[in-house]
């Protein structure tokens, strides 16, 4: 037996014997819990009311395997590539949810890797793989959200500290959070893009504070932080001073790629059919009974087909380690836009009963697929909107002129 098939067998056995059992997805479709149901987002702040999600994180993260491929200097497995595909085709086959998500692994960690501090690495990167730090994102501003490089909060360098001020909108999860990655203007005088620079701190700094934004769903997972004579130690700069919005971009890149891979390879098709199913029904000839339904599904499962393959094929291709440049723009329009054509056949299938909110008259999985629906709206908003991705695949990938 080859090396790689020894370690799927040794992975499987282990994920098997290892994994608790709330910590798989059911077998029914459309049954899943909401993506963030027993989740663990990790930091200081994070309570399991169900224990066997911290369990499933302690192990995981025991192995290295909340970050299969970092290196095991930082917490993470130190997988190859070939070894990480076969860690995560397992967890899938097995129907094993991930034991930790959120921005650490997804946008602040992949950064470190490549332009942090080898004493930022040590101490970050750990911190992220256990789930003992949660982090939010700083960039936009009330005035700055598609147009980014306007940003205004201002830091002045003060003896060996940043001294910062300014306001942040957006920040999702600033509530939970333990430190924030931020974009902040160190130098006025210079073309925007060249006067910014990219910092770390403690949301428990003197100075920051920080406002839910209450939407008309009831939830808040959106704030307003307020920065106001924040004092950040000057080796929690990454990437060095006004090389902020490089930074930017890369981290972009990988919240791009994380958005488009949440899409990635889920078996929604497969639902949406159920939902067909059950709410409309067959023909005589055992078709589904509404035509128009029956073409959009179809082309819906195609298209999706088209992008998990292109998907795959863009990641097999890149070579170890290479950082998504601009082409996650092509990803992340293409999956949201898919996701919200979904979302709205998902309410179209339903009918009436997609017109539920609250109470009663409605299941729980009817009452999802409306929020669900309003939810798409913001993938295609949050990381970048899908025209300034269009703008950024036409004038980054195309060439086009400006
Ligand atoms: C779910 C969600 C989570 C978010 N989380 C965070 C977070 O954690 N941290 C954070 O910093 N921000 C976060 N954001 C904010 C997000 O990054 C901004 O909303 C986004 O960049 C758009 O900025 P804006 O809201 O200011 O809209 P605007 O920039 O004012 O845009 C308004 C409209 O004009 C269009 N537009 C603007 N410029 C152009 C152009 N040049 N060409 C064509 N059309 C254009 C836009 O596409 C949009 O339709 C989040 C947003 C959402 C929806």
């Amino acid at each position: 037996m080859g090396e790689l098939e020894e370690f799927r067998k040794e992975t499987e056995a282990w994920l098997d014997a290892n994994c608790p059992p709330s910590m798989r997805w059911s077998e029914t479709p459309g049954t899943n819990p909401a993506l963030n149901d027993d989740l663990a987002w990790g930091g200081r702040k994070a309570t399991y009311p169900n224990p066997e999600v911290k369990q499933w994180l302690d192990l995981m993260a025991e192995k290295g395997w909340t970050a299969p491929t970092w290196p095991q200097a930082y917490g993470g497995g130190g997988l190859s590539k070939a070894e990480a595909k076969i860690l995560s085709e397992e967890m899938r086959r097995l129907r094993i949810k991930p034991p930790l998500v959120g921005f650490g692994l997804t946008m602040i960690g992949p950064l470190l890797l490549e332009y942090g501090s080898e004493e930022q690495k040590l101490r970050f990167l750990n911190e992220v793989c256990r789930g003992e730090i949660r982090w939010c994102q700083g960039y936009s501003e009330p005035d700055a959200g598609s147009d980014l490089a306007s940003l205004r909060t201002r830091a002045i360098l003060d003896g060996d500290e940043w001294v910062v001020n300014g306001q942040k909108v957006w920040t999702s999860y600033a509530d939970l959070s333990d430190w924030m990655f931020c974009l902040v203007r160190t130098d006025p005088d210079v073309r925007k893009q060249e006067g910014i620079t990219f910092l770390l701190f403690d949301m428990e700094s003197p100075g920051v504070s920080v406002k839910p934004i209450e939407l008309i769903s009831g939830y808040s997972p959106f704030c307003e932080t307020f920065l106001e004579d924040v004092r950040v130690p000057k080796d929690q700069v990454v990437g060095g001073v006004n090389n902020g919005w490089t930074m930017a971009k890369a981290l972009l890149g990988h919240e791009r790629s994380m958005i488009s891979e949440a899409f990635h390879e889920r078996e929604e098709s497969n639902q949406l059919v159920d939902l067909a199913d059950k709410y409309i029904g067959r023909d005589v000839h055992g078709r589904l009974a509404d035509a128009t339904i029956r073409d959009r599904i179809a082309q819906l499962t195609m298209n999706k087909a088209c992008l998990d393959l292109t998907l795959r094929r863009s990641k097999e291709a890149a070579k170890q380690g290479q950082q998504p440049g601009p082409e996650s723009s092509i990803f992340k329009y293409y999956a949201t836009e898919l996701n919200k054509d979904r979302t709205a056949l998902a309410l179209n299938v339903l009918g009436p009963q997609a017109l539920g909110w609250e109470g009663d008259g409605f299941d729980a999985a009817e009452l999802q697929a409306t929020r669900s629906w309003l939810r798409a709206r913001g993938n295609s908003i949050e990381g970048g909107t899908s025209e300034v991705q269009l703008n950024i695949i036409a004038k980054r990938v195309l060439g086009l002129p400006d």
